[in-house]
């Protein structure tokens, strides 16, 4: 591929390895180590970053620390509103730069990138306002004298440790900040180690809003660094987005102190397209489901139900749509989708497309990593689309976080519904009709925390995401949000007789 970055490399990334972020300072790893972070379209080195240990971790949870219970506890909801807004403010205007240091570290083409901007402002601004709209309440106890008075108090749960993956950097990092500093909690933030480098500069934006010193910490480093957050006995809670696997260790890591956890897992989504559906949305729709970000997404519908009446049509007209997206070079405006993360998600992929084609699916569009010219150093896959799939396939099962759909006919909405639940994750699904009835019923029926209706992968501040079953607990957005960054206290207070 030619090296199209040397002119577009964002300023941020000169002048030496990218350093943690510590108490509002830029810090090398106490041990003085430092590992690469790679452009995935190149496979070249993109930056040293430091990798931090235990002891950095510690610097970062105790600087979080004294905020916590120092400058930051003094301020009011309306000055952390003011923040948040001033920050997202920077956000939007720094935008570009957020978004081309994705596009170098994660692969993901800028044409996407560029679109988080609505977002990332959006949630900053729709948290800004439950800074000051979230409250305790007053009850009338039965159990209190009249002469009384009984109420709760939100308090914030203290010190956050929040660690992300690597396929939306940047939203990620502000999806986690946002109920931090709406609740006047305190964060260290652990990105992961493919893809760092947004979240760095997102502290730096921090500290231009005016957000106080050691109340928000970006520490770089490889998942022992991780493990180090979620057993230290000075964080209060973790939030965790990241697969199922390392999700069970950071439980289990956190029951020293009973940290509080929220947990945004990995799954194998159902998107259920029936006969009547509106097919010229639903073969895009169930295309970019599973396409957009390269498959890299957590709710991403790759286990594709059609039902059989339109089946050999929607399937035929859905493989010509994933020839048709452009794969290549992420810095080029026209491109639809980019590499894989990494050499090591690209093996993984490929692994399971041999293991579909040995189970007996037939790929018929993609399935096999591309190795023309420019692109043979990265790590491209592209959207591949399996047929003569069975449910117990391996490939139908089990998270790819790859651009692999499994095509699964279905007969009726009962069968479609509990074929869909047969799986041990429940995060998202969607369902393509123009009946009512049918939208409504697959909605009821699906057990997963999100279900899209002629629709798929929508994002809103305002609405609530997660999973049920083995794709987490808790959930990202929406008015409780904050509620899991929040302690309720009651006080009963029984007047002088
Ligand atoms: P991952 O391997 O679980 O890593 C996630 C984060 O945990 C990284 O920062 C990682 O550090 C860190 N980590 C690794 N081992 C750890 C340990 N023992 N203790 C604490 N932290 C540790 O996930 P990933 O490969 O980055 O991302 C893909 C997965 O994330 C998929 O399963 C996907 O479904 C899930 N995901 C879920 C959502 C959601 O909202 N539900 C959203 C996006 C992604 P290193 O990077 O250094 O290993
Ligand atoms: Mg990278």
């Amino acid at each position: 591929m030619p090296d199209t970055t040397a002119p577009a490399l964002p300023g941020f990334l000169r002048g030496g390895p990218k350093r943690l972020f510590i108490d509002g300072r830029h810090l090398a790893a106490a041990s003085g180590k430092t590992f690469e972070t790679i452009n995935p379209a190149t496979g070249q080195v993109l930056a040293q970053v430091a990798q931090a240990g235990a002891e950095d971790i510690d610097l970062a949870v105790r600087a979080a620390r004294r905020a916590f219970e120092g400058p930051w506890s003094r301020w009011s909801p309306l000055d952390r509103q003011h923040a948040m807004l001033r920050l997202a403010d920077l956000v939007e205007r720094h935008y570009d730069e957020l978004a081309m240091l994705d596009t170098l570290d994660l692969g993901a083409p800028i044409a996407r990138t560029t679109l988080g901007r609505k977002r990332g402002a959006a949630l900053l601004r729709y948290y800004a306002g439950l800074a000051t709209s979230t409250h305790g309440e007053t009850i009338t106890s039965s159990f209190m004298p009249r002469d009384s008075l009984t109420y709760t108090l939100k308090e914030p749960v203290g010190v956050v440790g929040a660690i992300n993956p690597w396929n939306g950097p940047i939203g990620m990092a502000i999806w986690k900040l946002c109920p931090v500093l709406a609740t006047g909690c305190t964060v260290v933030l652990k990105p992961a180690e493919q893809a760092p480098l947004s979240p760095l500069r997102l502290a730096e934006l921090c500290m231009e809003a005016g957000i106080p010193e050691g109340v928000v910490n970006v520490v770089t480093g490889l998942g022992d660094a991780g493990a180090a957050l979620a057993e230290h006995p000075g964080v209060d809670k973790i939030a965790f987005t990241g697969s199922t696997e390392v999700g069970q260790k950071i439980v289990r890591a956190s029951a020293g102190n009973l940290k509080r956890l929220s947990m945004e897992l990995g799954g194998k989504s159902a998107n259920i397209v029936f006969a009547d559906a509106n097919l010229d949305l639903a073969v895009a729709g169930a295309a970019m489901a599973v396409y957009t970000n390269s498959g890299q997404i957590c709710s991403a519908g790759t286990r594709l139900f059609v039902q059989r009446a339109i089946h050999d049509e929607f399937v035929e007209r859905v493989a010509a749509f994933a020839r048709g997206i452009r794969v290549g070079d992420p810095l080029d405006p026209e491109t639809q989708m980019g590499p894989l993360v990494s050499a090591e998600q690209m093996q993984r992929v490929c692994g399971y497309l041999d293991i579909g084609k040995s189970q007996g699916a037939r790929a018929i569009a993609g399935g096999a990593r591309l190795t023309d010219g420019a692109l043979a150093n990265g790590y491209f896959v592209p959207p591949t689309l399996f047929v003569d799939v069975r449910d117990d396939m391996r490939i139908a099962r089990e998270e790819i976080f790859g651009p692999v759909a499994a095509v699964l006919p279905f007969d009726t909405l009962e069968e479609a519904v509990a074929r869909g639940n047969d799986s041990e994750y429940g995060l998202g699904g969607g369902v393509w009709t123009r009946d009512l009835n049918n939208a409504h019923r697959v909605a009821k029926g699906l057990r997963t925390g999100t279900v899209w209706v002629n629709c798929y992968q929508v994002l809103d501040p305002a609405v609530p995401f997660g999973g049920f079953k083995a794709s987490g607990f808790g959930r990202e957005s929406g008015n409780e949000h904050v509620h899991e960054y929040l302690e309720t206290k009651a006080v009963m207070v029984k007047f002088d007789q």
